[in-house]
């Protein structure tokens, strides 16, 4: 390894090993240490009494970004990995009808005909603006900000029009549907990034149209699978991967970075180092004061994404739901609104069921099935929630509420494995600054050149990848965060990008 660039890596989610994927395949000698004692991060998984869950990431969009990763790093994720591609992609409950929501146009006009007549019309609208829009606002999603001159770009300033400034995405599809329930069939999707879709930026309207054009994918053993084969990839390109390592800090001379400092003291000395832990984390713990371009009160006066109630169950029949379930509460907007000002509206909460056995029987022991729930509730900023007492209530009217909503009848009596995560311990188990699961909220003024840059400023030698910096916090972004920090990073130490 004498003469090669030395890097550190720290956190093997999906943005420290996309980097460690690619860095390796240039050439350069990396080391990634991950403090637990698996790879992968939020999108880990969590296995129990003979069940494998994943812990956070359930839908895989945008497939061919994963591809072009592995291609950049000299693999094809065809060879490590069988993915499915999902019919219906999911099933959305309302309170008096459901809607199967599906990727080929024709079905899923007929859907919209059967469930809000009329509303089907509003399809082809939709699908031509938003894929106008797309072409336009892709390019700068993919693009780093490091320079005044990347940011004024031509392909930037004709995208500024496209960026629906000022609208939210329930105004933004307003153009096409007209009932508030076909809306949200568009729009639940602002939930992705942890926020409300009458807040969340109107440019955001895309995420449902690549949905529907490019389809939603399973993997075969769950999307955990990905942070495994990115490891094997690490390692077969001859990086190195230190599980149960936990950084301490990241070592400086003046304010250039030369390496991290372990909790067991070992120094790691490196050229550069990539920072892929939860952004707030590691700008208030793994850089010193006075360093850190982002110290505490800046942090606090951003806006985060909400957090999440997670119950992972294992059951010992198979309820034969649809693979994604999205339940609406009766009063969605006053359950969304509730999450944002720091409430749980108990009674009548919107949740999300992956029922993985209906299309992969590898995750449960025979005859056994799972269900991973998901309860969008307040990040640890806004939320004053004392979580010891509140998760069993919780639990209780969760489980309630799908046996009432979706039909699962004595749903308690089948539970033969179950785990819990709550806000308090993404924050403490998980390391998840004020528990925002999804990381920095994604408002216009916190996007682009305005997130947290991938090259950190104010320092040398220190990337961010991960959802806390540019693109953004959902898979395919954070991929691409963590192609562009390995470019950069190239870019500064003078190594050639192989394409
Ligand atoms: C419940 C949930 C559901 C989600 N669903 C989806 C989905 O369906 N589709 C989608 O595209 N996205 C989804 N996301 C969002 C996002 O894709 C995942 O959260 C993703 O795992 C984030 O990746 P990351 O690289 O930013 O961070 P992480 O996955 O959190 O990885 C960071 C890593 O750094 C490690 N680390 C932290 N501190 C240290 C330290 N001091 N020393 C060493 N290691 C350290 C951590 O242990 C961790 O492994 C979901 C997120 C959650 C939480």
């Amino acid at each position: 390894m004498a003469g090669k660039k030395r890097i550190v890596i720290v956190g093997a989610g999906p943005g420290g090993l996309t980097a460690g994927m690619i860095l390796t395949h240039r050439g350069l000698d990396v080391t990634v240490v991950e403090r637990l004692e698996r790879p992968g991060g939020r999108n880990g998984p969590l296995v129990f009494d003979g069940f494998s869950f994943d812990i956070g990431p359930t839908f895989l969009m945008m497939k061919h970004i994963l591809d072009k990763m592995f291609a950049l790093a000299g693999h094809s994720s065809e060879d490590y990995l069988k993915f499915t591609r999902l019919s219906p992609m999911y099933r959305l409950h309302y309170e008096d009808r459901h809607l199967d929501v599906h990727d080929e146009d024709e079905r899923m006009r007929a859907e919209l005909a059967r469930a809000f007549p009329g509303e089907e019309r509003g399809l082809q609208p939709f699908m031509d603006r938003e894929r106008k829009r797309f072409a336009y606002l892709w390019p700068c999603f993919e693009k780093d900000y490091s320079s005044f001159t990347r940011y004024f770009s031509r392909d930037f300033i004709s995208a500024i029009p496209h960026f629906a400034i000022g609208r939210s995405v329930i105004d933004v599809l307003g153009d096409s549907f007209t009932d508030e329930r076909a809306k949200l069939a568009f729009t639940f999707q602002a939930k992705y990034l942890g926020m409300s879709p009458w807040v969340c930026p109107g440019a955001f309207a895309i995420i449902a149209f690549f949905e529907h054009e490019l389809g939603i994918y399973h993997v075969e053993g769950g999307l955990s699978r990905i942070s495994e084969a990115m490891a094997e990839v690490v390692r077969r390109n001859g990086g190195s991967i230190r599980l149960s390592t936990e950084a301490k800090r990241v070592l400086f001379k003046g304010r250039r970075a030369v390496g991290v400092e372990l909790a067991d003291g070992t120094r790691l000395m490196a050229d550069a180092v990539v920072l892929n832990a939860d952004f707030g984390h590691a700008m208030t713990r793994l850089l010193p004061k006075g360093v850190a371009p982002y110290p505490s009160a800046k942090l606090k006066r951003k806006k985060y994404s909400c957090s999440t109630f997670m119950l992972y169950l294992g059951l010992d029949k198979d309820y034969g739901l649809p693979h994604h379930n999205i339940v609406f509460a009766k009063g969605y907007q006053k359950n969304v609104d509730a999450v944002f000002e720091g409430g749980v509206t108990e009674d009548d909460v919107s949740f999300y069921v992956r029922n993985a056995s209906a299309s992969d029987r590898t995750v449960s022991p025979p005859g056994k099935s799972q269900l991973y729930v998901l309860v969008p509730v307040p990040n640890r900023m806004v939320g004053r929630q004392d979580w010891k007492t509140l998760t069993p209530r919780l639990r209780e009217k969760v489980l309630a509420q799908m046996e009432g909503r979706l039909g699962l009848k004595g749903l308690s009596e089948h539970i033969v494995a179950e785990r819990m995560i709550t806000p308090q311990q993404w924050e403490e188990d998980y390391n998840v600054f004020v528990g925002a699961t999804f990381n920095l909220a994604h408002s216009l003024d916190q996007m682009l050149s305005l997130r947290p840059h991938n090259r950190l400023e104010k320092v040398k030698g220190v990337y961010i990848v991960g959802g806390g910096t540019h693109p953004g916090s959902g898979l395919p972004t954070i991929y691409e965060s963590g192609r562009i920090s390995a470019d950069l990073l190239c870019e500064d130490l003078g190594v050639p990008v192989k394409g």
